[in-house]
Parts: C-alpha cells; sequence; structure tokens
C-alpha cells in the first residue's frame, strides 16, 4: 500500500522577534515532523518545534553555502512522499522575496497542493520597529517592495524610473537587499528625488541587536560607511521617515546636554 502523502506547509516566520510569529505559524510549527529552515529565521521560533522533529537548516550560515533551491524543492517532495508533516520555514513572509512563489509552483508540479501562512515581513516590521508608517495621508499614497539585488546576469532595476514614480506618485520605497548596492541605488534615486530625501536603514530589525540609521539620500552612502551597518538590513525611502528622524535627532540633543 502507498504511504498517503504528507502535508506541506510554508511557514512566515516574521521577521525574529518570536513574539511576532502568527499563531497560525506556532501551531503549524508545533505539529511539523519535518522542518526545513532558512537563514534569517530568528532562533526563538524554533522554540515552538518538538523535541522529535527533524530540522534541516538549509541556508546560507556563516559564509557557507546554502542549499541549491532545487535541493530544498526535493528535500520538501521526498518528506512529503514519505508521509511527513514538513513545514519549510521562511524569514518574514513568504512570499516575499522568499522564492515561496517557485516552491509552491514546484510541489504542485508534483500534485502537492501546499498551505502557506503569511509572516510579517521584514519591510514592514523594520520601519514600524521606529515608529514610522509606510504610507501616510500627507505623505504616501502606496508603498514599493523591490529589491536591491540585480537578477543574476540581469540589468537590475531602474532606479532612475523608480525614483520618478516614488516622487510623482509620492509613494514610499521599501529595499530589500540593498547594502550591496547602495551605490547604484543612490545615485539612481538622486536623479530624481531630491538630496535630502529622508531615508532609514535598519539592520537586524526586531532582533535584539537591531541597528539603525536615519538619513538622507545624499549622504546614504556615506552614513552607511560610517555606521557600518551591513546585511540584512531594509532601506527605506520618503517622507513617512521624515518624523522619526526628527524625534531621534531632538533626542540625541537632549541626551547630550543631559
Ligand atoms: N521573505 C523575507 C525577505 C527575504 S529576502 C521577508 O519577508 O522579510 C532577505 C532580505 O530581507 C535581507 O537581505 C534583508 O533585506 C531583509 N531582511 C530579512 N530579515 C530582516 C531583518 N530582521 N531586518 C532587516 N532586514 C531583514
Amino acid at each position: 500500500m502507498n504511504t498517503p502523502l504528507g502535508q506541506v506547509t510554508l511557514v512566515g516566520a516574521g521577521p525574529g522577534d518570536p513574539e511576532l510569529l502568527t499563531l497560525k505559524a506556532a501551531r503549524a510549527i508545533q505539529a511539523a515532523s519535518v522542518i526545513l529552515v532558512d537563514d534569517l529565521v530568528g532562533e526563538g521560533v524554533l522554540a515552538h518545534a518538538r523535541p522529535e522533529a527533524r530540522i534541516a537548516y538549509v541556508g546560507k550560515r556563516g559564509g557557507c553555502k546554502s542549499t541549491p533551491q532545487a535541493t530544498i524543492e526535493q528535500l520538501m517532495l521526498d518528506a512529503a512522499r514519505a508521509g511527513e508533516n514538513v513545514v519549510r520555514l521562511k524569514g518574514g513572509d513568504p512570499f516575499i522575496f522568499g522564492r515561496g512563489g517557485e516552491e509552491v509552483e514546484s510541489l504542485r508540479r508534483a500534485g502537492i497542493e501546499p498551505v502557506v501562512i503569511n509572516g510579517i515581513t521584514s519591510g514592514l516590521a523594520a520601519i514600524t520597529s521606529l515608529g514610522a508608517p509606510l504610507t501616510h495621508r500627507e505623505h504616501a499614497q502606496g508603498v514599493v517592495f523591490v529589491t536591491g539585488h540585480p537578477q543574476k546576469d540581469g540589468p537590475g532595476l531602474d532606479w532612475v524610473r523608480l525614483g520618478e514614480s516614488a516622487r510623482d506618485l509620492r509613494l514610499t520605497l521599501v529595499i530589500y537587499m540593498g547594502i550591496s548596492s547602495a551605490a547604484r541605488i543612490q545615485s539612481g534615486l538622486l536623479a530624481a528625488l531630491p538630496g535630502d530625501t529622508p531615508v532609514a536603514v535598519i539592520e537586524r530589525a526586531t532582533l535584539k541587536n537591531q541597528r539603525q540609521c536615519l538619513t538622507s539620500l545624499r549622504e546614504l552612502l556615506s552614513d552607511l560607511q560610517q555606521s557600518g551597518l551591513g546585511s540584512p538590513a531594509i532601506m527605506v525611502v520618503g517622507d513617512v521617515v521624515t518624523g522619526v528622524r526628527e524625534a531621534l535627532r531632538a533626542q540625541a540633543l537632549a541626551d547630550q546636554s543631559a
């Protein structure tokens, strides 16, 4: 007799703070017999796993090579065919720059319809952790989530056009994986947006060692170098950052004179 197919659930682990996990995600992790874990999953999240669950880390840890995408997809399939309850745990939300779409397609091709559980994406959590919004009736009518990392062999995003859209349509830009392309992003956006456009860069958002830098488009690169911020980080560009930038400046002045 054939083993009945197991279930596969793609679970968003949220930005890092385990308190930001959804109840549904916590339940799925608790029910899993096999868990395939990505890089940017906060440690506390796995505390929900059963002690006997088999956990495989398939992300790039400490500079190691990550498991090829095809291998991850095969691991999920093999486990599901063996009747396991498989959870594929991904940082933030599985469907925002997480290759969740590709994994769903590959499972479907094999006749498995996965369940997907949202997580709070880091692009949202990062700016919220500073108390600033992504939209605002006076400053931003919408948000664009973009990757700063160009597709392999691809031309990458047209930052000038994106800057023009942000300016003309009053949109906040949320840039994932942008640190290593910061120079290109800065020069492209500066062709369309004023130099004093506020920018927030938030590293390891919602984790205990979160760091951030509040700056302007003109000073982005120099401030990034000076602060030493690195990946994983989110950049938020737009007037929604103004309020928190001013509040932090005022706080710094108050601290100095205290
Ligand atoms: N699916 C994830 C994004 C994966 S792409 C999500 O929804 O958040 C990986 C990029 O996400 C990183 O390079 C970084 O830009 C961002 N990222 C993920 N976790 C982060 C965190 N805690 N703080 C800041 N940026 C983070």
